[in-house]
């Protein structure tokens, strides 16, 4: 009575897909906040962060 259908995995693959260049160090980088002055390091810096992983990332000036 009734077919069972066979259970696929391909959300996992699904997952990961597109992060692949991020993981090999090529993120998306997207300027979030320009020539901020940080306390921390007392200089200005610029806030990026990846469109794909969302990392973010500090460049000083
Ligand atoms: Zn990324």
């Amino acid at each position: 009575m009734g077919d069972v259908l066979p259970f696929k995995k391909k959300s996992l693959k699904e997952k990961h897909k597109g992060s692949s260049l991020c993981r090999d160090g090529f993120h998306k980088w997207k300027v979030v906040t320009k020539q901020q002055f940080d306390v921390k390091q007392g200089k200005l810096v610029t806030k990026s962060q990846c469109l794909r992983c969302g990392k973010t990332k500090t460049e000083l000036l």
